[in-house]
């Protein structure tokens, strides 16, 4: 299945939130914003998907048919039982809160000393949390969801929902 460089992750302002997908997903066919179903886990864009997102530049040149082997637009959901660091190419570390140095991973080479990610504001480069909506194939701030689809994730979950912009994700537990 062909795997997006670049992605757009929804996900709830609480880490520890374990959404349930099964009920989210429902909820998200009958908004269409998910549309038919490719694998377990990733769905075509459904109707709705481009009104419940603003898209910057002229006109959004989005591939919206499922592909073999060529870049598409899709969505997955994901929820695991822990927080996970969800950080990528783009991410944007900040300098070393002991030392200053210019950071580029959670150790730092200078002090040898340990990022806290919770405590970072990673500026929609990367985030921690347990579940995620992931849109494949949106570049950084090439969408932005609208007000209608954070509302409907909030009424869903009771959880307020952000937004980051990851490439080349790549996930890493953390904590027990
Ligand atoms: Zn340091």
């Amino acid at each position: 299945m062909w795997e997006a460089e670049f992605k757009l992750y929804l996900y709830p302002d609480n880490p520890e939130y374990q959404i349930d997908v099964d009920r989210l997903t429902l909820q998200l066919k009958k908004n269409a914003l998910l549309g038919k179903t490719l694998s377990p886990y990733r769905y075509a864009t459904g109707e709705k998907f481009l009104s419940l997102f603003t898209f910057m530049g002229c006109s959004p040149n989005i591939e919206l048919e499922p592909q073999d082997d060529k870049p598409y637009c899709y969505i997955e959901i994901e929820s695991q039982n822990k927080p996970r660091f969800i950080s990528g190419k783009n991410t944007k570390y900040p300098p070393c809160p002991h030392c200053k140095e210019k950071l580029s991973a959670q150790i730092c080479t200078n002090c040898n000393q340990s990022l806290d990610f919770t405590k970072v504001n990673w500026r929609k480069s990367a985030f921690i949390s347990s579940s995620w909506i992931c849109i494949g194939n949106i570049y950084e701030l090439e969408a932005i969801p609208n007000d209608q689809l954070l509302n409907t994730l909030k009424s869903e979950t009771g959880s307020t929902w952000k937004t980051a912009y990851i490439r080349d994700t790549q996930v890493t537990n953390i904590g027990a």
